[in-house]
């Protein structure tokens, strides 16, 4: 879209009631953005960017030697596409470590099966430990067990994750994965083991985070691949006892301190107000964490950089965090929210990437009311993207909840979730499951929301009700 739409002038002339803020934004700049966010459509960038981390780098577990090696990485890059200032912050954490992880059946045959340690488990003794597994539909079901029947055994929960494009089958499924470990150390099991919560039927589990504290019992715990806990059902459906070795030896290791990255383009009238955007660093260590979450440095280290050389420098400080430790822990994001509680209010609009390489298909946001008139010029930007208005009930990806729950306005640019969970936390998270076509459309629609959020002669409200929780 060359030219301003009629839709735009409309908005930019009358869609500004007496009680909204101002936009004040001039035909001459949104049609800059309008033409950077085309140029930005067959721009390789961000996947220059994605391929750097994946290979470079490669997997980048919280507490790791490559997590140092991401932070050195992050610096580097940020210093190499111009940012105007680039800042650590430490994140301290508890280190969790991953060892030796096989599964098998050992009665009534033997057969080897694929599985990954729950993060943030206890390890088995090195071993292994030998238990009669007990079958559970859904947590629900486990939660409503008696002692009697989980005592002693290895309990089992076969839920399958449903496929959606929003991803809303993971919200449903992953409690299993949260609260298994717990809820069989109570009832006196030995060992837990769920299905991946994932779409998938390939032999890759799927790890992720259990709840864990210090002092709350808990047991080893892993998750099968969907093809391996399609066969222990079947097993089971023989109705005769199943036995199951377990080894792994994932463990605590005592404390590190990670770091998030930042990276500012500086504002030219507000440098110390913050438009703030990015993704986590971090990532599982199976796969090189290419659509969790490299894509999402890539999608807005790239945006920032090229709203930089095409439009210059924007009234407010675009602020790039690449988060530590987002997957077991938001270590991160506690820290910086904590370091920062006294300068809450100069974060004037936050978002994070963290949701893979697929299309946006709608925005969705948490402003005052006040700024919506400015939300709906953006949408006439986004428009042409295939992108909709999903409603100002939004949210924004999980390092920012700590600043969110304090009120900070925040975006979602909602991401086509379709095959994101055939690949999540696996072995199978690589760089060959990332279109660069889809990364560039990510990057167009980042610049429409992160420029015209920098230039706003208002902000987005502060102190808004969290409707989701
Ligand atoms: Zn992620």
């Amino acid at each position: 879209m060359k030219n301003i739409s009629p839709i735009t002038l409309f908005l930019l002339i009358f869609c500004v009631g007496a009680n909204a803020q101002q936009s004040k934004f001039n035909d001459e700049f949104l049609q800059q953005v309008a033409e950077l966010r085309d140029a930005a459509l067959t721009d390789g960038l961000a996947y220059d960017i994605t391929e750097s981390l994946t290979t470079e780098v490669g997997a980048r577990l919280a507490g790791s030697p490559q997590d140092a090696k991401a932070v050195a990485w992050a610096q580097a890059k940020f210093k190499e596409l111009g940012f105007d200032r680039i800042t650590t912050e430490a994140a301290p954490l508890k280190r969790w470590t991953r060892g030796q992880e096989t599964a098998e059946i050992i009665s009534p045959y033997q057969h080897k099966l694929t599985i990954t340690a729950l993060g943030r488990t206890n390890p088995t003794p090195d071993e292994g430990i030998n238990g009669e597994v007990v079958h559970f539909a859904t947590l629900a079901d486990l939660q409503a067990a008696d002692k009697s029947e989980v005592a002693g055994k290895i309990t089992f929960i076969s839920e399958r994750m449903e496929r959606h494009k929003d991803g809303s089958g993971y919200g449903k499924a992953v409690g299993a994965r949260g609260l298994t470990a717990q809820v069989t150390a109570e009832k006196g099991g030995i060992a837990a083991i769920i299905r991946s919560i994932g779409t998938d039927n390939n032999r890759t589990p799927h790890t992720g985070a259990a709840s864990y504290d210090e002092d709350t019992p808990s047991v080893p715990a892993g998750a099968l691949s969907n093809p391996d806990a399609d066969l222990l059902v079947n097993v089971l459906k023989r109705k005769q006892p199943v036995t199951v070795k377990l080894t792994l030896t994932s463990h605590w290791d005592g404390d590190y301190t990670s770091q998030n990255v930042i990276g500012d383009m500086l504002g030219s009238e507000k440098p110390e107000e913050y438009i703030v955007i990015g993704c986590h660093l971090d990532s599982w260590d199976l796969g090189t964490g290419a659509i969790d979450d490299a894509s999402g440095c890539g999608i807005t280290m790239a945006a920032a950089k090229l709203i930089k050389d095409k439009l210059g420098p924007l009234k407010r400080t675009i602020r790039v965090i690449l988060w530590a430790n987002e997957e077991y822990g938001l270590s991160g994001a506690i820290a910086y929210h904590d370091a920062h509680k006294d300068e809450l209010r100069q974060h004037i609009l936050g978002g994070e990437s963290d949701f893979g390489a697929g299309e946006i298909y709608a925005l969705g946001t948490r402003v005052a009311e006040s700024a919506m008139p400015t939300i709906d010029i953006m949408m006439t930007l986004l428009k042409p993207l295939g992108i909709e208005f999903a409603g100002n009930n939004g949210s924004s990806g999980a390092d920012l909840i700590p600043m969110r729950r304090a009120g900070m306005a925040v975006f979602g640019l909602k991401q086509d979730g379709t095959d994101y969970f055939d690949y999540h936390h696996t072995a199978n998270d690589t760089l060959d499951k990332v279109d660069p076509k889809a990364l560039a459309q990510n990057v167009a629609a980042w610049i429409v929301v992160t420029a015209l959020a920098a230039q706003a002669d208002h902000d987005f409200g502060f102190g808004l009700t969290d409707k989701t929780e």
